[in-house]
């Protein structure tokens, strides 16, 4: 909870590799050619390769594809190209017998292997319960027995939104459901002596997804007689940065919290290009392990220790844990007004950026701000809220005074940020928000205590500057001030800490707000230290969207080496990723594979140009009507891939239009998101 071991998983093969134990996080990737196209996929295979995938994936429909794996695997290795081969499987238990012959991995996803009901929502006895499962074993263990004699690994790989009617009818479509059927499926493994496993637990809401890898090891670990590893994914994730954002996000928080020991970035982009966003993902953990060697992961005996404890089970425990890391409850915080715009309590959480100015660069400052604050814009339009001003002496005063005089009205979007305290009385009759960034604790307590009336007018936001001091030490010194602050009646307050390390430094600091009954707001602060793009969109995602996705947060402020426009776009795509501030269109959409018939890539960029503004909606483009309406949850609208170049559309869950072409099917689309009363015409919405 507070800081990183990675949890020591059984080590299973895959072919010339391992995976688990305490191999390194393993980067996969699929596929997006048709398997009977054996030129096309030994070519993307090599491309995969050439970009260091160590892993590569390819969907297996039926028998014949399953056959032609052969010919795949056969040249791959003629060109000396031994990646580990996986065999992606739905519903065909004959395509599995087959492909396993041929691969160093098996995936079967549990909702629909050997299942003899299809998404007909049936009711289920507890009779009908059994002999369904009953049916399932008889035909998995073929598979099962097969696996090990060829020396096949298996992913058991359950998504949220394919489920079987049997699992649905008993848990709901839930993390309890998606863990369950995954499960069913391992204890048959065991029971045969077949222990060469893992399991992935996917969804394209990243909330869901966290939750149901931590239930599965939760329960897993109670039941099963191995810690097996984990492959992690976000599914349907998108492409371009809200993709890589999302995708960053959900893996990141299980890996932040030792889980996870192979992972998939889904991007809905040429496969190749998923590789290197995997392996920036993945660096910082296996950096890790380098430096700390087998120390750097919770030892077996542990797990074994906390698997009789039950350490999180009782309610007392759990009372004790910063958030809850199986259910989304957001932290209760209290509601403050900065300007006109509430914060914290149930209301979204804010954006704010800093300067980059300094305030003696007069109408380069100005400039400036009204870039970052665009005050032209609707409240909530993508745009940074507030715009932090640095204050280091009493000349900057006069300054800020300029500065607040040439922006008017707009003034009230202005907060400043200041180290020294004698500056604390001035700045607070000025602006919506004072930031006091404080070292030291104990002596900055008597000394704000001598300097804060009750009068003041501002907001003050006590900012903890965490350089290498330990995680416990901000939260301790704030949570101390806090209580003082509290006592005397200061209610216009909030907390914050500047740290690289947010998820474990903002775990801390609840808990010990919690330990106090402190519900003052929080401003989540994050200062990376790259400036490489992709690093800079993955460490922030990873860092604040954890917190945010456990319903941690008030604020959000970021300290990237990005323009202005790309940093405030990265804050909403994060707070987006997380579901708790929709500011657009929420695109699910899959990376396609070999059961893609249509242009997806070229279908999605078209459907998001012309509806990215919809904010709130969520819609699915989905390359196949096989998994599609399933795997798309709980879009508003569908766009699935029903046969070559045509389309059906979907309203929730329901088809509405079949086989129309390709040519036309975004046009239908738009057309029936107006006639559904969903469309707003677009509006100039971003800075
Ligand atoms: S939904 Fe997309 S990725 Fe999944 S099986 Fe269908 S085409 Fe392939």
């Amino acid at each position: 909870m507070y800081h990183y071991r990675r949890r020591l998983t059984r080590e299973v093969t895959f072919g010339s590799i391992q995976l688990g134990g305490y191999q390194p996080i393993r980067v996969e990737s699929m596929t997006n050619t048709h398997t009977m196209d054996t030129a096309a996929t030994v070519e993307q295979c090599r491309r995969l390769y050439e970009a260091g995938c160590e892993i590569i994936r390819l969907t297996v429909p039926t028998e014949k594809d399953a056959e032609n794996l052969r010919n795949i695997r056969d040249q791959l290795r003629c060109d000396r190209i031994d990646t580990p081969l996986v065999a992606d499987i739905h519903f065909s238990a004959r395509a599995a017998l087959k492909a396993l012959e041929f691969v160093e991995n098996i995936r079967i996803n549990p909702g629909n292997y050997a299942a003899r009901q299809k998404f007909t929502n049936s009711e289920y006895s507890a009779a009908d319960y059994l002999q369904e499962l009953e049916h399932v074993r008889l035909e998995f263990i073929q598979l099962v027995e097969k696996a090990r004699q060829y020396g096949v690994s298996m992913r058991i790989g359950t998504n949220h939104g394919s489920l079987s009617d049997r699992i649905v009818s008993r848990y709901g479509n839930s993390p309890e459901g998606m863990v369950e059927a995954a499960l069913e499926f391992a204890r048959i493994c065991e029971d045969t002596g077949y222990f060469d496993i893992l399991f992935s637990m996917k969804s394209s809401n990243v909330r869901v997804m966290i939750q149901a890898y931590r239930l599965l090891v939760q329960k897993g670990d109670a039941e099963l007689h191995y810690p097996y590893p984990l492959h992690l994914g976000v599914t349907e994730a998108g492409d371009g940065d809200e993709g890589r954002v999302k995708s960053a996000m959900g893996i990141g928080a299980l890996l932040e919290d030792g889980l996870g020991d192979t992972i998939r970035v889904s991007l809905t982009e040429d496969p190749v290009n998923e590789v290197p966003v995997g392996f920036a993902i993945v660096k910082k953990y296996n950096d890790f392990h380098l430096v700390n060697g087998d120390r750097g992961h919770i030892p077996l005996k542990h797990l074994v220790e906390s698997r009789n404890q039950k350490a999180i089970d009782t309610p007392h425990a759990q009372h004790q844990l910063p958030f809850n890391p199986f259910s989304y409850q957001r932290r209760v915080s209290s509601r403050i007004m900065l300007a006109d715009l509430p914060v914290g309590a149930d209301t979204v959480p804010k954006v704010e950026t800093e300067l980059h100015a300094s305030l003696s660069n007069g109408d380069a400052v100005f400039a400036e701000v009204m870039k970052r604050i665009a005050p032209e814009l609707p409240q909530d339009a993508i745009r940074s809220e507030f715009t932090s001003v640095r204050v280091n002496n009493p000349a900057d005063l006069e300054l800020l005074d300029d500065l607040l005089d040439k922006l008017g009205e707009s003034a009230r979007f202005i907060v400043a940020s200041t180290s020294d305290i004698s500056l604390l009385v001035p700045l607070l009759d000025k602006v919506t928000k004072v930031r006091l960034d404080i070292v030291e604790g104990e002596q900055l307590g008597k000394d704000l205590f001598q300097h804060l009336g009750n009068d003041r007018l501002a907001a003050l936001e006590l900012c903890f500057m965490h350089e290498h001091a330990g995680n416990s030490v901000p939260a301790e010194v704030l949570a101390h001030l806090a209580e003082k602050l509290q006592k005397q009646g200061v209610q216009r307050l909030l907390f914050s800490v500047i740290t690289n390390n947010a998820v474990f430094v903002y775990r801390r600091l609840v808990e010990a707000f919690n330990r106090r009954s402190l519900n003052y707001p929080l401003v989540v602060r994050f200062k990376g230290d790259t400036s490489n793009r992709l690093e800079t969109l993955i460490e922030n995602s990873v860092q604040t969207g954890t917190l945010f996705c456990d319903g941690i947060g008030d604020m959000l402020a970021l300290y990237t080496r990005l323009s202005v426009d790309d940093e405030v776009s990265l804050a909403f795509n994060i707070l987006q990723g997380a579901r708790i501030r929709m500011s657009k269109t929420e695109f699910i959409s899959c990376p396609g594979c070999g059961r893609t018939y249509f242009e997806l890539e070229k279908a999605t960029a078209s459907i998001k140009e012309r509806t990215a503004h919809l904010k709130g909606l969520k819609i699915g483009i989905m390359g196949c009507i096989v998994n599609g309406p399933g795997e798309m949850a709980d879009a508003d609208f569908g766009y699935v891939g029903a046969g070559k170049n045509r389309i059906s559309l979907y309203v929730g869950r329901e088809c509405v239009e079949e086989n129309i072409s390709e040519l036309e099917a975004v046009n239908r689309l738009i057309a029936l998101i107006k006639e559904r009363g969903k469309w707003v015409d677009q509006v100039k919405a971003t800075i």
